[in-house]
């Protein structure tokens, strides 16, 4: 049986929300608001009422809503009629995008992929990473993690933990191992000897994987941070052992954790890297698959689909690349905020027994012994004009992904809301 969510509400919206749309659908019972505009770390409702946005669409609006030049560069693109689709035909928004993202992320870094534009959402991104991987290994099982999320279509629901979502498949889902993320036993056990002794063990049952998929933080699996060690371990035991590491940076990447791609900090090159959310940093759906360029194996148009060539999402995403990933400035500055918003953590933390800080970078939450008490405290700040959401197998940590270009005097003001917040929940 799938775990029985609480019962939350959207009484409060315009009745054509519950007449007409389906009950899958989730946000807006959290928050029970109709928007009606965003700028920059900000949303106002049809009543004038303005949010502070800590939720940044999951990590799509890492730059913010309608940023300035982003805008810029897409209304002027629009207005001199721009092509908008191509699936993949050759435009200017694309060349100009891919020799973008070549120059300033994947050249200086030392990065050589190639770039796959696999449909537009994360879940696209992760299943072409898993048929590729497949494909070029001839192996057919992936190894994941406890408590990773990849995204709700079929593969990627066979490598995610959350048994509520993977009931909803309503088939057997197949193909895939799950193993203990790090830390899962809490340090009494060290999680990481079992995965190398099982792939070992001709006795251990365990198919030989064609790879290994993993999120450096486990965004909706509860803010669980990877020690940098242990994903350095992963990569040298998957290069060992010719399995293929996928890193999913699809909630992570795109600077949320300081640098750009989130296992940077690791020093670790993954075989495959999948990207959306952020990358077009407007809110726009894109994605990307990045991989060795010996792994493409792919035929022409063997992995195809309508919606891959969303030009106004590559003027915006080269946009973006040229003004915040011109230098290193920007992820310098995450790195701060980050800290800024752990120490405020921290001591919100201190002050109430059964709840502990963690997260990296701009990727941080509060987690709470007594789980329900998170949906309370997200409920509080609702109320206070804060949008944040909880995360985590029970949905015990309240995750905060403010844009990364929130100033400090705003991320402080959210912060004091969360203080006020947990302090009357608890
Ligand atoms: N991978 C990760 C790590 C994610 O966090 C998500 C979305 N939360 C996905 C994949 C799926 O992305 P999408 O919802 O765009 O399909």
């Amino acid at each position: 049986m799938p775990a029985t969510a609480p019962s939350p509400t959207d009484a409060d919206l315009p009745s054509v929300f519950a007449t007409v749309e389906s009950e899958v659908r989730s946000y807006c019972r959290s928050w029970p608001t109709v928007l009606a505009s965003g700028k920059d770390s900000w949303v106002t409702d049809t009543e004038g009422r303005r949010y502070l946005d800590f939720f940044a669409g999951a990590g799509a609006l890492n730059y913010g809503h309608n940023n300035a030049h982003l805008k810029g560069a897409l209304l002027e693109y629009l207005s001199g009629d721009g092509i908008v689709h191509s699936l993949d035909i050759a435009t200017t928004a694309k060349q100009h995008f891919l020799e973008t993202f070549d120059r300033l992320i994947l050249k200086p870094r030392g990065l050589d992929y190639k770039v796959q534009f696999p449909g537009p959402t994360g879940t696209n991104s992760v299943e072409a990473a898993l048929k590729l991987a497949r494909k070029v290994t001839g192996r057919e099982s992936i190894i994941s993690f406890t408590n990773a999320f990849h995204g709700m279509t079929l593969g990627s629901l066979s490598v995610t933990g959350n048994s509520m979502k993977r009931a909803g498949a309503g088939i057997p889902l197949v193909h895939a191992t799950p193993m203990p993320y790090d830390n899962y036993f809490g340090g009494v056990t060290e999680d990481f000897g079992w995965f190398e002794r099982v792939l070992d063990d001709s006795g251990s049952g365990l198919n030989r994987p064609a790879a290994v998929i993993v999120e450096t933080v486990q965004g909706e699996g509860g803010l669980n941070v990877a020690r940098l060690e242990w994903l350095q371990a992963l990569a040298d035991l998957c290069h060992q052992r010719e399995i293929l590491l996928i890193v999913d940076d699809v909630q992570m990447g795109c600077g949320r954790t300081g640098e750009f791609f989130s296992f940077e900090a690791a020093g670790i090159v993954p075989d495959i890297v999948t990207l959306s959310k952020s990358i077009s940093g407007y809110g726009l759906p894109m994605a990307l698959t990045l991989f060795r360029p010996e792994l493409d194996v792919w035929a022409p148009g063997e992995h195809n689909g309508t919606f891959r060539g969303h030009n106004p999402a590559f003027v915006t995403a080269s946009k973006a690349l040229e003004i915040f990933w011109s230098t290193a400035e920007f992820a310098a500055e995450t790195a701060d905020k980050g800290a800024l918003v752990r120490a405020g953590l921290e001591k919100i933390a201190l002050s109430h027994h059964g709840i502990s800080a963690r997260g990296r970078g701009m990727a941080q939450g509060l987690r709470f012994d007594d789980a329900d008490l998170a949906a309370d405290v997200c409920r509080a700040a609702f109320e206070r004009g804060v949008l944040m959401e909880t995360s985590g197998p029970s949905d015990e940590v309240v995750k905060l992904l403010p844009p990364l270009t929130t100033s400090p005097g705003d991320l402080q003001a959210g912060l004091d809301i969360l203080a006020e917040s947990v302090a009357v929940a608890v």
